[in-house]
């Protein structure tokens, strides 16, 4: 770990960072040296140096680093995830908060899990979030889908559940079925309805046309957005003819159509980037040192030569999803389609906390500038969920900052060098978190 900036207790009274190149968060605008005052958690100004710092402030020097809005991620599956192995065994309340601990660690202020919740347990923690019952300020704040929709087993082929969550979600015999289970999530509450079309590639029963139509149907009846798992140009067409306001991936083959680019122009349709998923293969980010500081080498070894036999699944392939996403993206991206980053965090590869930043890395791979792909993760991705309370450093939002001590303009992997976390306008015990997860380590 570099030189930290020292923790605080709470975010109570006024805190001034001085000194630190400011990265709004629009996608444009940069401050250089700023002077950033916060007040009780609330951003209350961004201004260039000179600008006056409020009587008895605690002042945080900040020079030489950069300051950036802390990300958000509208998409992964928490709580399967232990070491760097995913596996439905590991599912538990108690790993549902090390995640969300662990996304804190590394700069994650806000995430979504979307469709795996196991008996509640998200719903749960998530509510007690919100009533303030659940007493940890070291945890991100939790979205959840609860438990989505699959297909039920059919013709002799299994449900269409993610291998990791088949206990988790709902395995839907009909459209009537499908309809009533969202009726049951929008009691509970969900923050979207998730469900899967996909058939992974014929090996497990596919979600009928009928019964996507219900889901969104029964989503829009209860104000909640509707996001579809697809992998192809055809299945996204059935999500658009459904509804859907959301695709958790975006389709990897053939290349989009004009056809399907116009329908998601039409209604604005939400694309997950989802790309670190797929890749790309190279597993030289497992040497950053910020892997090794919340995870143990036996582990990181471990994850290494199962990426490199590629034996992490089947669709994780040689690197030619990967490429055809990254032409996609280009694709979409050129047609004014609304990308929105998704690290799909949790499952393969995706080590909570550290997919965040990789797919930082993936945005600007397929073309987008640093300041663009930090939108992305940032702005858009809150708009996405509904928050106009945090995402941008600007006055009137929460202060949830990134702070780093290399500038990710110039190389965006320089998001990895975190200086200190701020969640509402408190800078998190980063030491103390890593010798927690340190004393983990088998
Ligand atoms: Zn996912």
């Amino acid at each position: 770990m570099s030189n930290q900036i020292q923790p605080t207790i709470s975010g109570a009274g006024t805190t001034v960072f001085t000194g630190a190149k400011v990265i709004v968060g629009d996608g444009s605008t940069v401050i250089d040296n700023a002077v950033v005052v916060v007040q009780d958690g609330v951003i209350s100004s961004v201004a260039p140096a000179g600008a006056a710092v409020p009587e008895g402030a605690r002042e945080i020097d900040c020079t030489g680093r950069t300051i950036m809005p802390a990300l958000v991620n509208p998409h992964g599956h928490i709580g399967y995830m232990r070491g760097t192995v995913c596996d439905p065994a590991h599912y538990s309340r108690e790993n549902v908060l090390d995640h969300l601990r662990r996304f804190v660690y590394h700069g994650v202020s806000t995430f979504q899990s979307l469709g795996t919740d196991l008996h509640g347990t998200e719903i749960a923690v998530r509510d007690e979030q919100r009533s303030g019952t659940l007493d940890d300020p070291d945890l991100a704040t939790l979205f959840t889908a609860g438990a989505g929709i699959v297909a039920a087993p059919s013709d002799g082929l299994p449900s269409g559940a993610p291998f990791f969550a088949v206990d988790a979600v709902r395995q839907a015999v009909d459209a009537e079925d499908a309809r009533a289970f969202v009726r049951t999530l929008a009691a509970q509450r969900v923050d979207a309805v998730k469900f899967w079309i996909d058939d992974r590639g014929g090996k497990s029963a596919k979600l009928s046309p009928e019964a996507s139509h219900a889901i969104v149907d029964e989503a829009h009846r209860h104000g909640l957005l509707a996001a579809a798992h697809i992998y192809s140009v055809e299945d996204a067409k059935v999500a658009l003819d459904a509804g859907a306001d959301i695709l958790a991936h975006m389709p990897r083959y053939p290349a989009p159509d004009r056809e399907l680019i116009d329908r998601l122009l039409e209604r604005d349709v939400a694309v997950f980037t989802s790309m670190t998923v797929q890749g790309p293969t190279h597993v030289d980010w497992l040497d950053d040192p910020l892997v090794g500081e919340t995870l143990s080498q036996v582990d990181i070894d471990d994850l290494r030569t199962r990426m490199e036999a590629r034996a992490l699944e089947p669709l994780f392939d040689t690197g030619e999803t990967y490429r055809r996403l990254r032409e996609n993206f280009g694709i979409l991206h050129e047609a004014g389609v609304r990308l929105v980053y998704s690290a799909d965090t949790g499952v393969f590869a995706q080590l909570p906390g550290l997919a965040e930043h990789r797919e930082l890395e993936a945005l600007v791979d397929a073309g987008l500038s640093p300041l663009a792909a930090i939108e992305f993760a940032t702005r858009r991705s809150s708009v996405l969920l509904g928050l106009s309370d945090r995402g941008v450093l600007e006055p009137g939002r929460r202060a949830d900052l990134l702070i780093l001590d290399a500038d990710p303009v110039g190389d965006i992997a320089n998001t990895r060098r975190i200086g200190g976390v701020v969640l509402a306008g408190r800078v998190v015990d980063r030491g103390g978190l890593r010798r927690r997860f340190q004393a983990a380590f088998a």
